[in-house]
């Protein structure tokens, strides 16, 4: 990812390099060729728009550092205006003073959720934590088993009370909520949410349904498992490769649940990397992790630094 925006930033700032001095008409110039990469990387305009007017005004503004030519100054704002789009500083994992916290997963089919909980779970396992499955998502028919292979593979135990079991045990007389929740994603959210609680699980993760598109539906759906469980992070999973379209459905995701956090995942493909440039400046919210592949351990910690850094090498 982001190869063809670092390379033409590369080359951008190359032919600032050649220039001993900076006039104004050269860094007009810059921030013009920057605009471009950015569009080009589809990264969404009003983004564009914001970034280009702080480098703009920083590098014809004041700030004067003795130890920097003019070139390495813009690349220095660049690098920390990018470091703030992305996020600023990195984040994870709000845990709650009580146990468990909750975790509650919303995004598009398709995006990498269900992949994400069983990667994201195998994380907190390797901390020392003792995660729970929440298998909510009951639109897609497989969804429920994809869920039980990612646990298994997690080696974390997965809460699906439509299958009438709790890893093996009968959910019925585990919690007293399965039957009465069977089919019903809110019920099953709440009932694994209130199975953690009990089996001293101290992070559970709520895998909610996806559409392929947004809909009022699947949105007022995730705002009553919200409502219903009051999680600690609500993540919004959000598959870099969909470029321009990142904005539009980040924005319906924040206003319809309220996202304390996004996950980008599909690092590994060949996106432009405009999701990525978008998504936490559009939400509000730090990219907190990225999934880079299909195994459960394809997975990090989203540093906006680190990432901001490889634009620009
Ligand atoms: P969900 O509908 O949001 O639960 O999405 P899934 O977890 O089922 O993922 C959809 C598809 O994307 C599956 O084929 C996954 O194997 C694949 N996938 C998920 N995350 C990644 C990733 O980070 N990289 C790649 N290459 N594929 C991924």
């Amino acid at each position: 990812m982001f190869t063809s925006l670092s390379d033409r930033l590369t080359e951008t700032f190359k032919n600032l390099r050649s220039k001993g001095r900076l006039t104004e008409s050269d860094v007009n110039k810059t921030i013009r060729d920057i605009r471009l990469a950015l569009l080009d990387a589809d990264v969404a305009l009003p983004v564009v728009k914001e970034f280009t007017h702080s480098v703009r005004e920083r590098a014809l503004g004041a700030e004067v550092s003795e130890a920097l030519n003019p070139a390495q100054q813009v690349v220095k704002i660049v690098n920390e205006e990018l470091v703030g789009i992305l996020g600023g500083q990195t984040r994870t994992i709000a845990f709650a003073k009580q146990p468990p916290t909750v975790i509650m997963l919303a995004g598009l089919q398709g995006a990498g959720k269900t992949t994400l909980a069983g990667k994201l779970s195998k994380w907190l396992k390797d901390q020392g934590h003792t995660p729970l499955l929440v298998a909510a998502d009951l639109q897609r028919p497989n969804a429920v088993t994809q869920l039980e292979v990612v646990g298994e593979r997690a080696g974390v135990p997965v809460f699906a009370p439509e299958r009438g079991n709790v890893f093996g045990h009968d959910v019925v007389s585990e919690t007293g909520e399965g039957t009465r929740s069977h089919g019903d994603p809110v019920a099953v959210s709440r009932a694994g949410v209130e199975h953690a609680r009990r089996a001293q699980h101290d992070v559970v993760i709520v895998d909610t349904a996806g559409r392929l598109a947004i809909d009022a539906n699947l949105m007022q759906q995730a705002a009553d498992i919200r409502a219903a469980i009051q999680p600690d992070e609500v993540l919004f999973v959000i598959d870099a490769m969909i470029g321009q379209a990142a904005v539009e459905t980040a924005r319906a995701f924040q206003d319809g649940v309220d996202l304390t956090g996004v996950v980008l995942t599909k690092l590994d493909g060949d996106a432009r990397g405009g999701a990525a440039l978008s998504v936490a400046s559009v939400t509000g919210r730090p990219i907190m992790f990225a999934s880079t592949g299909e195994g459960v351990k394809d997975f990090e910690v989203f540093h906006p630094d680190r990432m901001a850094s490889r634009i620009l090498d």
